[in-house]
């Protein structure tokens, strides 16, 4: 838990989400903004900045939020998806809390 994390006060329930699935490992929840007509993010209840701080010790988290994209995928109604993880400020991260946004749904996604 990172006291001034947003994701972290999601996790926690201290700020409303749109859950979409939860165990004891992670919270997925909707984009506030979404992309597609799907569109939610796969975040761990540990806090973890980014992939730039992930290490093995996270191996096995990093597999089951793969692992939970195309499951959850289908239970939305999408047969296809994309996976987005955004890494560092150069890479568009804004949330500095691990997660995967998985979108799709509507007009064909663009390539890339
Ligand atoms: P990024 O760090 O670039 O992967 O983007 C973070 C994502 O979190 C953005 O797509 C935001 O729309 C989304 N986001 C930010 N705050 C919230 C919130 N309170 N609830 C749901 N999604 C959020
Ligand atoms: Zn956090």
């Amino acid at each position: 838990m990172s006291d001034d994390c947003i994701f972290c006060k999601i996790v926690k329930g201290d700020i409303p989400s749109k859950k979409v699935y939860e165990d004891e490992d992670v919270v997925v929840f909707n984009d506030i903004r979404p992309i597609a007509p799907v569109h939610f993010m796969i975040v761990p209840r540990l806090h973890v900045a980014g992939l730039n701080d992930c290490d093995a010790a996270h191996q096995s988290l990093l597999g089951k939020m793969l692992l939970l994209a195309p499951k959850l995928a289908a239970e939305q109604g999408l047969q296809g998806f994309r996976t987005m993880i955004n890494t560092g400020r150069e890479g568009g991260q804004e949330v500095f809390h691990l997660h995967v946004h998985v979108f799709g749904g509507g007009s064909t996604l663009p390539k890339t």
